[in-house]
Order: C-alpha cells, then sequence, then structure tokens
C-alpha cells in the first residue's frame, strides 16, 4: 500500500468558520484487533493506518465485522487483543468520554426532548466548555452544516435529512480530530443521500478531519474514500484507495463487491508469448506482467466488453472471445445492461452505451470480445 497523502487537500468552497484545533485530524493505528462473540470472530486480526486528514471507509456486507471495529475505535467495545493507536498514544484503555472522538450513529440518537441547540451542546458540556463559550460554537457547528437558526427547534420538528445534520453538527462541535460514522446515510433516500456525501466530504475536509466511515455501500465507498478497507468475515480483504480496490481487485471477494464484474477462473498456460486462461468454451487472453502457471482468476469489467454476432470475424486482432446467448436486454438510462448465457451456463454482464444500437436481440447466439489488457489478474486465487 502506498501513503502519499498527508493533511487537509484544499477546497473552493468557503470556510465553514470551525477551526480544527490541531490544523489536522488525527493519525490512527489500527495494530492486530480481534473481537469474538461465542464461536464468532466479529474482527479478526485487522491492523490497518489512517493518516491525518484522511477519509477512509470500512466497506462490507452486513456482519462483517464493520460496526464492532467502529465501537472498539471509539471505545465503545473492548477488543480481545490488539491495539488503537491515535497520534501515537495507545488509547484501548481510555474510556470513551476521554478519546476525543465524534461519533455518528445510523439512527441519529438525537435527544428527543432536547433542543437542536442543546443536542449539539452536548459534548460541549460533557466537556466543561464554560456556557458563555458554548452558544458560539453550536451556532458556528450548525452553520458548517446549512443550519444556522435551526437551534430552538426540537429534533421532531426537522426531516431526517436534518436530523442528521444535526447529528453531524453534534459530532464535530467538539472539533475532534476523528469522526466516526456508523451508515449515517443509510436512512436517507438517495437524492438526499448523495448531497449529503459531498456535504460531508467538503466539511471534512475543510475541518481537516480524519474521518472512518461505516458503509455497505460500494457507491458511497468509491465516491467518499480516500482510501477503503474491504471488510468478509471480520478480515481484512483489501486495504488501498478506491482506484485500486475497483481496478486491481486482489481477490474474488473485492471483485465481486465492488461493482459488476465477470469471473473466469482456469489453468493458465503458456502458448507462445502469449498467456491464456485456458477454458472450455473460450480463449481468454491474460494480461502480459501475469506470473508464471497455475489457477488463476481474470476480472472483465462489464464495459470492457464488446458484442458481435455469432459467425463474424474478430472486431481487431489478439481479443480474448467468449461464446454465448443473449438472455436479456435491460435499458438503464445513459447505459443498457445486456444479459448473456455463456456455454459453460455462467451469466455474463455486458455495459453499453444505450444511444448505440445493438447489434443483437434476446435469444440471438453472439460472441464477447475484449483486449487482454482491459482485464485484470488475480493470480493464484484458489
Ligand atoms: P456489520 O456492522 O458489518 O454488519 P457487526 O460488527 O455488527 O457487522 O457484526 C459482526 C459479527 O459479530 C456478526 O456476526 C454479528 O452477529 C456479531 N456480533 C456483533 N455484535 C455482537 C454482540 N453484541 N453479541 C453477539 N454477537 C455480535
Ligand atoms: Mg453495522
Amino acid at each position: 500500500m502506498t501513503e502519499t497523502e498527508t493533511g487537509t487537500a484544499p477546497t473552493g468552497t468557503p470556510p465553514t468558520g470551525i477551526a480544527p484545533r490541531t490544523g489536522s485530524g488525527a493519525r490512527v493505528e489500527l495494530a492486530g484487533i480481534v473481537k469474538t462473540y461465542g464461536d464468532v470472530r466479529a474482527v479478526d486480526d485487522v491492523s490497518l493506518t489512517v493518516e491525518p486528514g484522511q477519509f477512509l471507509t470500512l466497506l462490507g456486507a452486513s456482519g462483517s465485522g464493520k460496526t464492532t471495529l467502529l465501537r472498539i475505535i471509539a471505545g465503545f467495545v473492548e477488543a480481545d487483543g490488539g491495539r488503537v493507536v491515535l497520534d501515537g498514544r495507545d488509547i484501548s484503555q481510555v474510556p470513551v468520554h476521554r478519546r476525543e472522538i465524534g461519533m455518528v450513529f445510523q439512527n441519529y440518537a438525537l435527544f428527543p426532548h432536547l433542543s437542536v441547540a442543546a443536542n449539539v451542546a452536548f459534548p460541549l458540556e460533557m466537556r466543561r466548555v464554560r456556557r458563555r463559550d458554548r452558544a458560539a460554537l453550536v451556532e458556528r457547528a450548525l452553520e458548517a452544516v446549512q443550519l444556522a437558526g435551526y437551534g430552538r427547534r426540537s429534533p421532531k420538528e426537522l426531516s431526517g435529512g436534518q436530523q442528521q445534520r444535526v447529528a453531524l453538527a453534534r459530532a464535530i462541535v467538539a472539533r475532534p480530530p476523528l469522526l466516526l460514522m456508523d451508515e449515517p446515510l443509510g436512512a436517507l433516500d438517495r437524492r438526499l443521500r448523495e448531497a449529503m456525501q459531498i456535504e460531508i466530504r467538503r466539511l471534512s475536509r475543510e475541518l481537516g478531519l480524519t474521518v472512518i466511515n461505516v458503509t455497505h455501500d460500494q457507491e458511497e465507498a468509491l465516491t467518499m474514500s480516500d482510501r477503503i478497507a474491504l471488510l468478509a468475515g471480520g478480515r481484512l480483504v483489501q486495504y488501498g484507495t478506491p482506484e485500486e480496490l475497483y481496478g486491481l481487485p486482489n481477490s474474488e471477494v473485492t471483485a465481486r463487491f465492488l461493482g459488476e464484474s465477470n469471473l473466469f477462473r482456469g489453468p493458465v498456460r503458456h502458448e507462445g508469448s502469449e498467456a491464456v486462461l485456458a477454458l472450455p468454451h473460450g480463449r481468454i487472453l491474460v494480461p502480459g506482467d501475469a506470473r508464471g502457471e497455475g489457477e488463476a482468476v481474470v476480472v472483465v469489467r462489464p464495459s470492457a466488453i464488446r458484442i458481435r454476432p455469432a459467425g463474424t470475424g474478430p472486431s481487431r486482432p489478439a481479443v480474448s472471445e467468449m461464446p454465448g446467448v443473449v438472455s436479456a436486454d435491460i435499458y438503464a438510462g445513459d447505459s443498457r445492461k445486456v444479459l448473456v448465457a455463456g456455454a459453460d451456463g455462467a451469466e455474463l454482464v455486458v455495459r453499453c452505451e444505450s444511444g448505440a444500437p445493438l447489434p443483437c436481440a434476446v435469444g440471438d447466439e453472439v460472441v464477447l470480445e475484449w483486449d487482454a489488457d482491459s482485464c485484470h489478474i488475480i493470480p493464484g486465487a484458489a
């Protein structure tokens, strides 16, 4: 993994008025974190580092251990093993309220009987900030989440998106160097979710916050993150930039989780200067850097594939080819998704521009082709 980014990224948007206390967020190191519940290894030996100001997403299916790991960082759950290190200091034994961490929960967890301002002021009270300083800090936090003037209202008078903003204001009001969020946008509709993604990212950059965000939504992870940690069964499957996880998946788990993909498994053979995945029904060229022989998985993204009618020749030399029968043609606005039943029964996915005419119809025999360098190989995939 590469660690090139540190500190805050510049933005063109106006400042929020909340200056970060240290000028940058915390550096977070997780070392060998383990948590078991009975027979379940909820978190299984996870180690990773988040650099100051980075936005990390813990991504994974339900039950993969995201919430448990986040709650260990926050201090709500005690790990069975491993260390949480914040700016060089082991905080594993530090109680929740001493960790200087802001947290946004999925269900907002606002106090319904308190006003918006009192909700946002809560962390300041906990930290014994003087009463006369509180009001200004609360108003600035509300301004930062575009809720200036809403302080007197009750949370019940606000929409879901506004309540989530209040939760966000409460999480940042004390200017913590680390913000943790557990599926913060899960309950919002798509349009609002996308707007909030952009807003949270802007805010975290302006404040120089280090953020650890939990989601099962791959689009959210790809859009918002500097780094993604993909979890499965409590284990860290892959850690890297969104581009690395999407373009260079290290495993079938990653390739399946991030975006649509077609996976082909088989033995790699060398034929002259070419490396080929030997399959009974097709010939798949393996990109040049494939090492050695043995079992491998080739990942082909749906947009890399071209469709041509059966019985016609390849559109250019040196392409991979796979025969099949078109089973569905699904219009999706800016693209169209074509499903093709491969000769071995597997369903293959192709994404075409919706404007271009398809050279085939449902039921037609076709050949799928793609260039060798537009696929990715996972060597040694067992
Ligand atoms: P995620 O947030 O990715 O959905 P969780 O961290 O909530 O996953 O859960 C990971 C695993 O640990 C699951 O199998 C879950 O059932 C189990 N688990 C989480 N918390 C507890 C608990 N308090 N008691 C027993 N099992 C738990
Ligand atoms: Mg969870």
